[in-house]
């Protein structure tokens, strides 16, 4: 299934909304998830729509949510997000963290019970839209956790992200460093699991703790796990993001005294910085400019592969999807569609939606 991201987005919106989300929540959840897709990143994308519908039904999504400021104290903001949808309300709190920023130079904003956030680089790429730096940790409750610390054989973590966002200058784009701490997110063994596909080596652990490249042995019962990326480094990440993300916004971690209820709820310890209380914003286009050029200038390994930064495989991802359109394996649009009837969206009326003709 091969579909144009505009016509995807109203489909996916019509969802959103006949889940009782108001017209702006329904198209901003819509264009993330698209936005995911056209990224590069499925993972993270439309294809959550069937979970989002899950954990809608059992209460774990609450429409029309916004984000409630619980600590206000100067440089430090704590949100709540009231189990609203991780977009709107991580939105809102960037957006007053940016806010509040442009006073005090820097801010730690604690958010703490959204849903899902999804693509954690969607909060970067608002910092960078106000010409901020910021850094976020993030760690996901209320669900089993699917990845095993270093030298364990079950999962003791979820994917735990980090994301890192620098502006770029006139002539180099932002990086834009955003990533799991396992070696693959869980969304892309999903995927791989939908598409039929196996995983590469050195992924995945069964359950009891042989590797495994069957991407099934991580969603069964018992389920197997996946591995940290760089051994002890990124399990040590994985780490501190339970302990910045969940201890410090008061959202708790994976410890299994908290609740697990089979949704997804992500807890992120954001830091922006406006770069112009630290240094001349000249000298620092200067700086990343040279810097970048000269990671870039590297002699490459493969003559097909040239040295990209952070950021780079998204846009291209981008241009690409956004003129030949978004990839949808038939498990994943099936279950779309199940969704969508489950909410009393006709197969007819979904398939219009989104410009998929049948004959
Ligand atoms: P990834 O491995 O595809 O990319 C990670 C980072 O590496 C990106 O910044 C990318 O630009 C960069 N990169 C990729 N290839 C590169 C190359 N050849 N050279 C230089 N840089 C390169 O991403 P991932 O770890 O699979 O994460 C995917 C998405 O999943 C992210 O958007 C993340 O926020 C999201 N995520 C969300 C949650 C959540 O709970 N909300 C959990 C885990 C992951």
């Amino acid at each position: 299934m091969l579909i144009n991201d505009q016509s995807l987005r109203k489909f996916v919106a019509e969802i959103i909304r006949r889940m009782g989300s108001e017209d702006d929540e329904a198209n901003l959840v819509a264009d993330h998830l698209v936005l995911a897709n056209l990224s590069g990143h499925d993972s993270h994308g439309v294809g959550l729509i069937p979970n989002y519908i899950r954990h809608f039904s059992a209460g774990l999504i609450k429409p029309n949510t916004a984000a409630k400021l619980v600590t206000d104290d100067g440089a430090i903001m704590v949100f709540d997000g009231g189990l609203g949808y991780g977009r709107r309300v991580g939105g809102e709190a960037m957006a007053a963290g940016i806010d509040r920023c442009r006073d005090t130079g820097v801010v730690l904003m604690g958010l703490r019970g959204p849903h899902h956030i999804g693509r954690v680089g969607a909060y970067g790429e608002i910092a960078l839209a106000a010409g901020m730096v910021s850094i976020h940790f993030v760690n996901v409750v209320d669900h089993d956790p699917v990845v095993a610390p270093f030298g364990g054989t079950d999962g003791r973590f979820v994917t735990n992200p980090v994301c890192v966002a620098v502006p770029g200058t006139e002539n180099t784009p932002p990086v834009l460093l955003d990533m799991a701490t396992s070696k693959i997110a869980v969304g892309k063994a999903r995927v791989a699991m939908m598409r039929g596909d196996q995983l590469a080596d050195g992924m995945a652990l069964a359950p009891g703790g042989k590797p495994t490249n069957d991407p099934n042995e991580l969603f069964g019962n018992p389920r197997g796990a996946l591995l940290p990326f760089g051994e002890h480094k990124g399990s040590g990440l994985a780490l501190i993001c339970e302990l910045l993300a969940g201890v410090l916004t008061g959202g708790g971690t994976i410890q299994p005294g908290n609740p697990r209820k089979s949704g997804v709820i992500n807890h992120m310890l954001t830091i922006i910085v406006d770069p112009a209380r630290l240094v001349d914003l000249d000298w620092m286009r200067a700086e990343i400019d040279a810097t970048i050029a000269y990671v870039k200038d590297s002699p490459v390994a493969d003559p097909a592969k040239p040295v990209l930064t952070a950021g780079d495989p998204e846009r291209a991802a981008r241009a690409q999807r956004s003129r030949d359109g978004i990839q949808i394996e038939d498990a994943t649009w099936e279950a779309m569609l199940d969704g969508g009837e489950t909410l009393g969206l006709p197969r007819a009326e979904a398939l219009a939606l989104a410009g998929v003709s049948v004959t």
